[in-house]
This record gives C-alpha cells, sequence and structure tokens, in this order.
C-alpha cells in the first residue's frame, strides 16, 4: 500500500515535470498547428495517463478548464492552474503561477533561435 503511494506520487512529480517543461518550450506565437499539437497532446496524457483514479479527475478538470494553448504565457500558466487544482484536491499548497517564469528550464537554450549556448 505504501509502496503504491510513494509509485504514485513519484509518477506524479516526473509526469508535472515534463508537463509543465513542455509549455514552458511551447512557441510564444505558435501556428495553428503548434497549437492543435499541444491540445491533443494535453488531451492524450490525460486519456494515457497511467494512473486510472489520477486520469479520471484530470478529466473532470480538462472539462471545466480546457486547454489554452493560443501562446506558450497561455499555455503554461494554464497548466500551472490546473496543477493548482488537482494540489487543492489534495489537500497540498498551491503554486505562485507569477513565479513559473524560469523554473523549468530543460538546458535546451542551445536550441533558441539565434542562441550560442
Ligand atoms: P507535485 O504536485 O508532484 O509537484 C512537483 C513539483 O512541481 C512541486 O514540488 C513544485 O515545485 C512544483 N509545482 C507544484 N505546483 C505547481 C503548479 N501549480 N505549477 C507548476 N509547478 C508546480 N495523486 C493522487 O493521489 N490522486 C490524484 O487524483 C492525482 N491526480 C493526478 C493527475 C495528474 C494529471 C498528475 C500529473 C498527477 C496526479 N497525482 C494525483 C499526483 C500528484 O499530483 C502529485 O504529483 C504527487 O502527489 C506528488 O506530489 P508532490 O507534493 O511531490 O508535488
Amino acid at each position: 500500500k505504501l509502496g503504491n503511494e510513494t509509485a504514485k506520487a513519484e509518477l506524479g512529480r516526473s509526469s508535472w515535470h515534463l508537463f509543465h517543461t513542455i509549455m514552458s518550450r511551447f512557441p510564444e506565437t505558435p501556428t495553428a498547428d503548434e497549437s492543435a499539437a499541444l491540445k491533443s497532446y494535453i488531451h492524450l496524457f490525460q486519456r494515457l495517463y497511467p494512473c486510472g483514479e489520477c486520469a479520471g479527475h484530470f478529466g473532470e478538470i480538462l472539462k471545466r478548464y480546457p486547454p489554452q494553448v493560443g501562446s506558450r504565457n497561455a499555455a503554461a500558466g494554464w497548466a500551472c492552474h490546473v496543477h493548482n487544482v488537482v494540489n487543492e484536491s489534495l489537500g497540498k499548497e498551491v503554486f505562485d503561477c507569477a513565479k513559473i517564469g524560469d523554473f523549468y528550464d530543460c538546458g535546451c537554450a542551445e536550441d533558441e533561435e539565434g542562441g550560442t549556448a
């Protein structure tokens, strides 16, 4: 039982890490195709999330707060908000979304246009 809870929490931490990092790297001004890709990714992430109970809860959250995929800022802010909805439902602290800016640094600066790092 305890092992199950530890595994579920570990899966959650790694999943949120990837989720927020994807938002932080989403284009600031995406094409329609890029926005559509992010929207499908979010819905498939929910549908295929390995913890069924979590996937069920998250599906309800997506209905209430549909993915915002119009820009990097919109996507990152939306993801922070829905993570906070999960935090609240689990009795966890709410994260200050104003701090999301450089919190998720993937070390991918060399991919930036014109970047030399
Ligand atoms: P996590 O919530 O995993 O967060 C990891 C780190 O992200 C934090 O330490 C903090 O630095 C940062 N962070 C926190 N809040 C935010 C935010 N709003 N925006 C950006 N960064 C933030 N567990 C269940 O028991 N029941 C569920 O129904 C459930 N549903 C889940 C649904 C999804 C889609 C996911 C991805 C996970 C779900 N989990 C669920 C797991 C749960 O959300 C946590 O991941 C797990 O409990 C570990 O929590 P944690 O306290 O280590 O921090």
